[in-house]
This record gives C-alpha cells, sequence and structure tokens, in this order.
C-alpha cells in the first residue's frame, strides 16, 4: 500500500502521527494508497518553520516572486498530463476535464506573474506642508488554504498564486480524498524557485483544520468546501481573529426562457448539469424553463442528449463523458436523493441508477437523472446533491423563475437562456447570486476577475483570486511623513557671509 505523507521544509516526509484516511480510485473502488493525518506536534513544525521562511520571502522584492511564478506556470504547463493523471486518478474525473482542472488553476498562476501591479501601494504628494501621505500592501505573514475534493489542482492554485505571490507563506490542507496533486504542485514550485518552507502541504483531517484555526500565527484562512464547514471555519477563524474567506456549497438554477434557442440550452445543461458527474459548485443543478411549452420542448431535447451521456472510468480517455462519484458514500447518499424526489412526487425522465459498468463494477458510479416536475419543498431541490441529477422546476412566468433563485439560500452561480437583451440585463441586476451567465452556461470568472458566491455560498470577505484575492493576502499599513523645510538651505554651496 502506497503512502501519501506531507510536504515539509521543500521535500516529502512520511506522516507520523500514526493515523490515516483511505484514498479510493473512484473508477475501480479499490483503495490505492492512504494518506497521513497529520498531529498537532507535526502541523505546529510545520507553521514554525513557514513562519521563519516567510521572513525572507516577504523581504524578497515583489518582481523577484513574480519570476517563481513564470517559472511555476512553465512547469505545470510542461507538466500537465502527469497532473491531470494524478487529478483522475484520484477524484474519477476524465483526463478532458482534470486538464480544464489544472489550466483553471494555471491562469490564476499567469496573472500572479504580473503580482506587482497589484501589489502597488498608494502615494499623495504635499497632503499638507511638507507631508507625504502613503499606503504599502504588506503581506500578512503565514496564511492557511483548507481545499475540497472537487478541483484537486485548481483550488490549491487558488489559494497558493495569489498568497505567496503577495509574499506570504502558506500551509496548505488539501482533501484528505485527493491529496496527490497538492505534493506535485509544491513539488514544481520547489523547482521553480520557491524557497523551501514558505509551502508547506500539510495532509490531515478536522484535527488538522482546528489547529490551524487556532493558530496564533496563522493570520488568514481561505476555506473551500461544502457550507456547513464554510460557516463552521469563518466563525472560528474569525472569533480567533484571523481573516477568513470560507466559500461554500451551491444549488445553481439555469432559467431558460421561451425565445432562447433551445438547442443551444440543451447542450449547456447537460455539459453543466453532468460534467464532472455534477461534481462542480458551479454545476447547473436546477433548470427553470418559463411556460409549459418551453419546458416541454426542453424535456424533449434534453432526453435524447442524457440518454446518449457515456460513463465510464477516466483510463477510457475521450471516450467517456463523466466518470464516478468521489466516494461511496457520495454515490449512496446520491442514489438514496433520486429515491426520495420519487417518493415525494417528482417525475424521473431518465433514471440514472441501477448503472453498472462492465469490468468496472466496485466504482462508484452514477448515470444522468433527469426530473422533471420538481417543486421547492422536495429534498432533491434542497439539497445540493453533488451529482449527475438535474431538476427541473417548471415557472409560469420570468418573475416567478427569477423569485425561485432569489429565494434560493445559495448564491453561488446562475443563468439565463433568452433572445432578449432587455429581460438578460433585468435578470443580472437584479438576481442576488455572485456569479451570472448570460447564454453561458458556467460563469466561472476569468482569472483577472475574482470568484465568489453570495447567500450560504461565501462567508467572509473578498473573493478568490484576480484584484479581490491580493486585497486578502496583504494588509495596509499608511505612512504619513513630514520633512521639515530649510535643510536643503543649509547645503548649498555659494560663498555666502555668516549669519
Ligand atoms: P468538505 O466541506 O467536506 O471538505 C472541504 C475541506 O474541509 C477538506 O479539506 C476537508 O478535509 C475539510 N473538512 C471536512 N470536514 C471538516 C470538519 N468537520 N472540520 C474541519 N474541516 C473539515 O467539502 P468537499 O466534499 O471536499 O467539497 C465539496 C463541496 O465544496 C461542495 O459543497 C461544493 O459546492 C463546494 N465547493 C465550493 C466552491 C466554491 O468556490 N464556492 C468550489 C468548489 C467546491
Amino acid at each position: 500500500m502506497k503512502d501519501i505523507g506531507h510536504w515539509i521544509n521543500g521535500k516529502r516526509v512520511a506522516g507520523t502521527s500514526g493515523r490515516f484516511s483511505d484514498v479510493y480510485n473512484p473508477a475501480t473502488g479499490e483503495i490505492q494508497a492512504r494518506v497521513a493525518l497529520a498531529s498537532p506536534e507535526e502541523l505546529d513544525h510545520a507553521i514554525a518553520e513557514a513562519a521563519k521562511a516567510q521572513l525572507g520571502w516577504g523581504a524578497t522584492n515583489p518582481q523577484r516572486r513574480a519570476r517563481v511564478m513564470m517559472k511555476f506556470g512553465e512547469l505545470i504547463n510542461q507538466h500537465m498530463d502527469e497532473l491531470a493523471e494524478l487529478v483522475s486518478s484520484e477524484h474519477g474525473k476524465t483526463l478532458p476535464d482534470a486538464k480544464g482542472d489544472v489550466q483553471r488553476g494555471l491562469e490564476v498562476i499567469e496573472v500572479c506573474m504580473g503580482a506587482p501591479a497589484m501589489l502597488k501601494g498608494e502615494y499623495t504628494d504635499s497632503a499638507g506642508p511638507g507631508i507625504d501621505l502613503y499606503a504599502m500592501r504588506q503581506p500578512l505573514g503565514v496564511v492557511a488554504g483548507i481545499t475540497p475534493f472537487n478541483f484537486p489542482a485548481m483550488i490549491p492554485l487558488w489559494k497558493m498564486g495569489p498568497a505567496l505571490s503577495a509574499g506570504n507563506a502558506m500551509i496548505l490542507k488539501p482533501s484528505e480524498r485527493c491529496p496527490s496533486t497538492s505534493l506535485m504542485q509544491a513539488e514544481l514550485a520547489k523547482e521553480a524557485g520557491l524557497p523551501d518552507g514558505v509551502l508547506q502541504v500539510v495532509n490531515g483531517d478536522k484535527q488538522a483544520v482546528d489547529g490551524l484555526l487556532d493558530s496564533e500565527t496563522i493570520q488568514a484562512v481561505g476555506f473551500v468546501g461544502s457550507t456547513p464547514i464554510a460557516q463552521y471555519i469563518y466563525g472560528r477563524a474569525a472569533s480567533n481573529g484571523k481573516r477568513a474567506q470560507c466559500f461554500g456549497g451551491a444549488k445553481n438554477h439555469m432559467i431558460i426562457m421561451p425565445d432562447a434557442d433551445l438547442d443551444k440550452a440543451a447542450d449547456a445543461l447537460v455539459g453543466a448539469g453532468f460534467g464532472a458527474a455534477g461534481e462542480r459548485c458551479m454545476a447547473i443543478s436546477v433548470a427553470v424553463p418559463v411556460g409549459a411549452e418551453t419546458a416541454n420542448a426542453l424535456i424533449e431535447k434534453l432526453v435524447p442528449r442524457i440518454e446518449k451521456l457515456k460513463v465510464g472510468p477516466y483510463t477510457a480517455g475521450n471516450d467517456v463523458d463523466f466518470g464516478p462519484v468521489i466516494t461511496k458514500q457520495a454515490q449512496e447518499r446520491i442514489l438514496g436523493l433520486i429515491a426520495s424526489g420519487l417518493d415525494q412526487g417528482a417525475t424521473a425522465v431518465v433514471d440514472g441508477r441501477g448503472l453498472k459498468i462492465q469490468g468496472y463494477e466496485d466504482g462508484f458510479y452514477v448515470g444522468p437523472t433527469l426530473f422533471d416536475n420538481v417543486t421547492p419543498d422536495m429534498e432533491i431541490y434542497k439539497q445540493e446533491i453533488f451529482g449527475p441529477v438535474l431538476s427541473t422546476v417548471r415557472a409560469e412566468t420570468y418573475e416567478e423563475a427569477l423569485q425561485l433563485v432569489i429565494d434560493n439560500e445559495y448564491g453561488n452561480g446562475t443563468a439565463i437562456y433568452t433572445a432578449d437583451g432587455d429581460t438578460a440585463r433585468d435578470f443580472a441586476s437584479r438576481v442576488n447570486v455572485g456569479m451570472v451567465g448570460i447564454n453561458f452556461p458556467i460563469p466561472v470568472p476569468l482569472s483577472y476577475y475574482s470568484f465568489g458566491g453570495w447567500k450560504k455560498s461565501a462567508f467572509g470577505d473578498l473573493n478568490q483570486y484576480g484584484p479581490d484575492a491580493f486585497r486578502f493576502y496583504t494588509k495596509t499599513k499608511t505612512v504619513t511623513a513630514r520633512w521639515f523645510s530649510g535643510i536643503k538651505d543649509g547645503a548649498a554651496l555659494n560663498f555666502k557671509a555668516l549669519d
């Protein structure tokens, strides 16, 4: 059995706690490794070493730090295939999708190559007689990143890129289900010139997370994961005086107006609903067609598209549309939710239960499932399913559809498909959701914008990556400086009589 340890002070080290968590290959259902769960002593050591390393790194000029990002980006690109393979083997997503996972993280590193421009301060010349006023952006010190299983490459890069290029050291605590990608990223960061200790990858569970939240050295916590944990981490970090941004779960709706191009809307729903087996925080899990005619026509277009989807192991390469879900527990929970949908009166137009893949009978697969006639009181509507299940909630009018989105407790992403610019503008302006797509199903902002949801999809201030991340990972120091006049007269070189 392969053991996965930690990355401390520039090298892989074995865990010493004696506690481990199993790492599965979701495609086969086999345990492929076990990951060490850090003890409080191991965590404290990693933090103390990071604090020492941060002093030099924080004092390194921003352009030199940016050059490390440049080389890091180049290395990620060179090792794209290996990184994607690691992602797929522990997560189960297809290889093309895993490459997308790496790519969307790499794009954040590309923006970090320009970090010096983001770190510029402010300056007011002659704010008073002989007085200049300036504000500096300084690193926070040692910060923590705590990341989920579903984007093992992208989200750690969203965390480490801005934090490190702003001069901080980081303790990264990846998901215990997909720990290997972060370790390889740390190796590449070292090869790119990152000093030892500046990035420590500490694997662990709740015990390590709580240690980070209670550590007096950790200045900020960037978390991504499910809503209950996001809320818990935000509360504990904030009450310990830390800066915290904690991104949570989602229930993303797509409104389909009667004037929408229904073929395009159906394609978008299939991609956004079932891609990565629905294990994306920006997945569309609710379709809201407006008007019975739109709903009937949409379902008719969705069914053949969904029935054509191929589910299987990532090793089948391009021959597969999506893979398994992450664990047996996740699989059972999703199957249970599908059953509850039927019990509560929804119509399963396509039922994904009972899928067996030859040769992969123990893999954690769930077939694509499409529900019609879903209502907001049903569990399949209320819960984030995080599986390949698309629910259709029919609305009579645009206002009713919009209100459904507004009333939902989550506010990560949403989309509208329409041919009418006025409706699209109204939707973008009134909806209370952080990321909005107009004829665009998964509106993850490009890396020079920032990513973040509203309502129960995010706790704390500022968004991830882009300009917000540089504000989050730096603190401002404002200096008021007065220089008295007269000194320069004293240095005059002309020959003059003494006073
Ligand atoms: P999770 O909340 O179970 O785990 C996330 C991290 O928290 C992991 O590192 C885990 O080890 C740690 N953790 C788990 N339980 C903990 C506890 N009790 N105390 C302290 N730490 C704990 O989430 P997940 O299942 O890995 O990821 C899926 C979730 O993440 C979904 O809800 C998805 O919507 C969400 N997500 C959100 C975003 C976003 O940007 N909003 C992006 C990706 C995923």
